[in-house]
């Protein structure tokens, strides 16, 4: 049988710590599982350099190995893959259905596993020049700016993180950040500081990004001092916030107002046997341990619900 033919127990959309997660639980739970993936395995994770808060690595690991590993680990267990990017769902029947541009697959649970992307900043400049200077990704793009000077955008923990990943390329690093402390924690705060490479500059939101064929430069707002003035830089890193990736689902689930998918404490969403798990969810902290918890209560949950229905 082929894979559009068959109806499997649970299609995982996204292939991140929470899908992969819920992946390795369910199949070796016996469910058929099929995980629909559009990049690469480990989601957002895969493109950050190192992860050093998740336990049980006390050296830290390499994201893109993490991801590698949790496929690994869910392909061991029966899980099979697929890679394709979700362009619909019909969630109104028993059997869920979802279109993807590899054809259509079915289900008799589904988990939107879909996490987030990193949220523009809309400034003018930014689009076009877009990959010639302007990035959302250190570990994509940071070799790019071996010696020259860059500017990262944001305050929280990704900003300073990447921030500091681009100081093994970049001669010089400025952190811009509108309000007048930074919201990271505590630790990479303190790694900022004492990096001679780094200079923070607050209470200043970018106006514009400059350039013609490549960024040259970065017009800045000071917005306590009103005042306005250029930087000259080679690139510009991103960093001020998430977009929960939701475009394939029309208006059937409930969402909060940012657009994040509201669910249960068993990851069930408002439609019965839909569930939704890691960075798509409403929830309080967006990081790898949350997402793989999620995954796993996903999974028992779909678990039962196909004993249930069967
Ligand atoms: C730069 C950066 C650094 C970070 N550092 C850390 C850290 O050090 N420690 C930590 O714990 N967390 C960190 N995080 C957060 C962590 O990456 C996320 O919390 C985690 O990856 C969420 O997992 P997820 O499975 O919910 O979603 P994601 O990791 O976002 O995975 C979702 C997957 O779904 C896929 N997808 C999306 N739409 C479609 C579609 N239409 N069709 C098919 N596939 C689709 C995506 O390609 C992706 O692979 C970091 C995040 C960033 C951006």
């Amino acid at each position: 049988m082929s894979r559009q033919e068959q109806i499997y127990d649970l299609l995982v959309l996204g292939a991140g710590p929470s899908g992969l997660t819920a992946a390795i639980y369910a199949a070796r739970a016996r469910l058929s599982v099929l995980v629909i993936e559009q990049m690469l395995s480990g989601g957002q994770i895969a493109t950050t350099e190192k992860v050093e808060n998740y336990p049980g690595f006390p050296e830290g690991i390499d994201g893109l190995e993490l991801g590698q590993r949790l496929e690994e680990q869910a392909r061991n267990f029966g899980a099979e893959m697929v890679l394709a990017t979700v362009e619909k769902v019909n969630l109104s029947g028993a059997i869920k259905e979802v279109k993807t541009t590899e054809g259509s697959f079915r289900g008799r649970t589904l988990l939107i596993a879909t996490g987030t992307r990193a949220r523009p900043l809309g400034v003018p400049g930014e689009e076009e020049l877009k990959g010639r200077g302007v990035s959302y990704c250190v570990t994509c793009d940071g070799s790019f700016f071996r010696d020259k000077s860059v500017m990262v955008v944001g305050g929280g923990d990704s900003a300073l993180e990447e921030a500091l990943v681009l100081t093994k390329f970049a001669a010089r690093i400025y952190i811009v950040h509108r309000r007048n402390e930074l919201r990271a924690v505590r630790i990479l705060q303190e790694r900022i500081q004492n990096n001679p490479k780094i200079e923070v500059i607050y209470n200043t939101v970018v106006q514009r990004i400059n350039g013609r064929e490549r960024v040259q430069g970065v017009t800045l707002h000071d917005v306590e001092m009103n005042r306005t003035w250029d930087v000259a830089v080679d690139g510009v890193f991103l960093y001020v916030g998430l977009i929960p990736n939701t475009d394939f689902l029309n208006g059937d689930l409930a969402r909060n107002e940012q657009g994040y998918l509201i669910t249960g404490e068993a990851m069930e969403t408002s439609i019965a046997g839909v569930f939704a798990a890691g960075d798509i969810r409403e929830k309080g902290l967006r990081q790898v341990v949350t997402a793989v918890a999620d995954g796993a209560i996903a999974a028992i949950s779909a678990v039962k619900y196909v004993d249930e229905h069967s």
